[in-house]
């Protein structure tokens, strides 16, 4: 038997942050993870006027391992939540600095008429914290060191609810909710307990980062993109880049990823940031162990959407749970966001039927939905990660593509997916064109039902 009266630990949220915590533990929708993609469905819910339960296993504030980058897509996103980003803590980019071997390539962000003209950094140390308060802010209750363990399944095999252990002592406690939105990120425990599995054939990508301080690069205005990693000189172009990052605070976020596919696998990435690192120039302080803080970190980027369907038996796949970072660039946070008020949306309008059926007709739209939006970006850019992984052709983009400023203008736009589909010009209907001509994917069949526990 579990523990029925509510949990006593809360979020730490101060008085003039929003409402208390409270409220019993059963709700309209409960979500799993207080990630971007948790916040970001926790908010929108919340401003719709229901009942959610925002569930994080951590206690804020909290590191995540991420290069803290943010593109006007994902800016768009935060706007949307209401986040003021001229506020102290963010800076600003114009965009990305591309180098190869010999030379660098600077280029603004496209002007658009769907997305604002400028990027951010932001440590996901206070970016997280920030989020999860706009999401309690908006009315969502927070419950920080709740981990959920496992989903709660009726005899149908829907999703009732989820069991979760909570605080210090580990209470027990069972929350029931008609919708349960899974946003834990790259572990995807419960989509895992219900069946979904990660496409193979889909990219996955692994990723380290460590803080530096840097005086001479802290405030750039630009995001600084390495295409070009070599494990030795001469070596193959290995399928990732390198970035470094402005914070603005005295320091810069410096990491790589490297994409893994069928055909290409990671290496040891920590001795990879190191060779690569020492090739950056001295002035910029990257190469000295007396200006790192913090540890090198590493995680897992899931790419083109390979956990999926996105939508099963009561239980939605937002963000890094369904797999939704780019494989064009390893970018996740916007999609996770998208992801996260697309779904906010639909399970809103699913809830004001008045009979099962209607509802779970509407639910079924969010896979729909987020296919209609990014699948065919997704699949186009599984290609383009599975090309990559050909030394050949990842010379030739290194080398070629990258060198050309009038390519380079177009490329960012598909790098980050700021293509303007309405009003852009003519770079913009290229690109659309190019990716709508992508054929669309059957879609996955619903799990089986299994491996989760019932009631
Ligand atoms: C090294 C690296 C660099 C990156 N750089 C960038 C970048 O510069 N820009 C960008 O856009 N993207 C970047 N990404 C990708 C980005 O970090 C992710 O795509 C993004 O964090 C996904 O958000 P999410 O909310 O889906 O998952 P997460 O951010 O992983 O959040 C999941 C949340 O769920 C919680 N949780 C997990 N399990 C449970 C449980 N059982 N119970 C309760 N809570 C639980 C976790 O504690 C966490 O708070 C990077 C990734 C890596 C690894």
């Amino acid at each position: 038997m579990t523990d029925t009266t509510p949990p006593a630990v809360t979020a730490p949220v101060p008085p003039d942050q929003g409402p208390a915590p409270s409220g019993g533990q059963d709700a309209d929708v409960i979500v799993v993870g207080a990630g971007p993609a948790g916040s970001s469905a926790a908010y929108h819910l919340a401003r719709q006027g229901l009942d959610v339960l925002l569930l994080e296993k951590s206690d804020f504030p909290r590191e995540k391992v991420c290069g803290d980058g943010l593109t006007p897509r994902a800016v768009r996103q935060l706007l949307r939540m209401g986040i003021d980003t001229a506020a102290e803590g963010w800076h600003r980019n114009r965009g990305v600095r591309f180098y190869s071997a010999h030379d660098s390539l600077e280029v603004d962000w496209p002007e658009s008429s769907r997305f604002p003209g400028y990027g951010l950094t932001r440590s996901r140390h206070d970016f997280d914290d920030l989020l999860a308060r706009q999401a309690v802010h908006a009315g969502a209750r927070l419950w920080t060191g709740a981990r959920v363990t496992a989903p709660v399944v009726d005899r149908a095999g829907r999703v009732r609810g989820v069991e979760a252990v909570v605080g210090k002592e580990k209470r027990p406690v069972t929350c029931a909710a008609p919708v349960v939105v899974a946003a834990d990120g790259v572990s995807a425990r419960l989509a895992v307990a219900l069946g979904v599995d990660r496409d193979p054939a889909r990219p996955m990508a692994t990723a380290v980062r460590r803080y530096y301080r840097s005086p001479a690069r802290h405030a750039d205005p630009y995001l600084d993109v390495w295409s070009e990693l070599r494990a030795r000189p001469g070596g193959p172009a290995l399928p990732g880049y390198g970035w470094v990052f402005p914070m603005g605070d005295g320091r810069v976020n410096a990491g790589l990823g490297l994409v893994s596919t069928r055909g290409a696998e990671g290496g040891d990435l920590r001795r990879l940031l190191d060779t690569w690192l020492s090739t950056t120039p001295a002035a910029w302080g990257l190469r000295d162990e007396a200006n790192a803080e913090g540890e090198v970190r590493s995680a897992a980027l899931p790419m083109g959407h390979n956990r999926r369907p996105h939508y099963t038996r009561g239980l939605v796949l937002v963000g890094d749970s369904g797999g939704m970072v780019s494989p064009w660039s390893g970018e996740g946070i916007p999609y996770a966001m998208e992801s996260g008020e697309v779904a906010a949306e639909i399970i809103g309008d699913a809830l004001a039927r008045p009979d099962a059926a209607w509802r779970e007709r509407v639910l079924h739209r969010y896979p729909r939905e987020i296919h209609d939006r990014t699948g065919r970006y997704h699949r186009l850019g599984t290609a383009w990660a599975a090309l990559l992984t050909r030394p050949a052709a990842a010379s030739f983009v290194s080398g070629r593509v990258l060198r050309s400023p009038t390519a380079m203008r177009a490329m960012i736009r598909l790098l980050t997916n700021l293509t303007d589909d309405r009003g852009g010009d003519a770079v913009d209907r290229v690109l659309t064109t190019l990716v709508r001509a992508v054929p669309a994917r059957a879609p996955r069949r619903p799990a089986p039902v299994a491996r989760a526990r019932r009631r």
